[in-house]
């Protein structure tokens, strides 16, 4: 059986008083099993205080995004070298609000996710299809194609990977995909992954997921764990997430 993985991903959220509550809480009151991990993807700025407050605990942390690029005239971008040197584990990237909001396509999310690797990180790849999407039936061919950009990208280190399963529908509206929903997505994603050679990659499932509903998530074969927005900004919540 795989370990699970839960990533906080704080999003544009957060103060230097009111991350120090949460990353001291989760710090002192996370007991990680051997089985279970626990992280937080916290905003660039907060890195350093992330890394202080977590160092020598069983918490890791990461970043939410980085450059495709090593270095150079990228004005504002932030390379994954960079976040290396504040102890990060993790990057997220292709999060949806990224490709939405900042038109990351396939081909940026998948650079992406070989530059974390170069630079010493697990990157942690989402994938999900729009409500227009499942509707119209492509939910399989959409995070196929996702997905296999990724793979593409950071074969033969595919094993080092983390993917996020998020539909974009349930991201921050409350409305969860059923367990059953979820493990029909994971299948198909395990199956991509087990073609190329990686089948026990963690693939973690996010989208509005609350302590409430976490074990029944928890119980699907091929959910290892969660991607938590929302929710993770607050340390009773996210623990519980993290024990459920
Ligand atoms: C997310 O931002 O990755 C996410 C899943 O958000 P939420 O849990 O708030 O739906």
């Amino acid at each position: 059986m795989r370990d699970k993985l839960i990533v906080g991903n704080w999003k544009m959220n957060g103060g230097l008083a009111t991350n120090a509550r949460l990353l001291d809480r989760l710090a002192s009151e996370w007991r990680g099993d051997g089985k279970r991990a626990l992280a937080v993807c916290v905003p660039t700025p907060y890195l350093a205080q992330a890394q202080s407050a977590l160092t020598g605990s069983m918490v890791a942390w990461g970043a939410q995004d980085v450059s495709e690029h090593a270095a150079g005239a990228y004005t504002g971008d932030v390379a994954a070298a960079m976040v290396a040197e504040f102890g990060c584990r993790y990057a997220l990237v292709g999060h949806s609000e990224r490709r939405r909001l900042h038109g990351e396509s396939d081909a940026v999310v998948a650079a992406k996710a070989r530059a974390a690797l170069v630079a010493g990180l697990t990157p942690i790849a989402c994938v999900g299809e729009t409500l227009e999407q499942r509707e119209r039936g492509e939910t399989e061919a959409v995070v196929a194609r996702q997905v296999d950009a990724v793979i593409a990208a950071v074969e033969p280190e595919t094993a080092r990977t983390v993917i996020a399963y998020e539909p974009v529908w349930a991201i921050g509206t409350g409305r969860t995909a059923s367990p059953a929903q979820a493990q029909e997505v994971h299948a198909v994603l395990r199956a991509r992954l087990a073609a190329a050679h990686a089948k026990d990659v963690c693939i973690l499932y996010g989208g509005s997921v609350k302590a409430s509903n976490a074990a029944a998530l928890f119980a699907m074969p091929d959910v290892d764990g969660a991607l938590v927005g929302g929710a993770s900004l607050d340390a009773d919540e996210f623990l519980l997430i993290g024990r459920a």
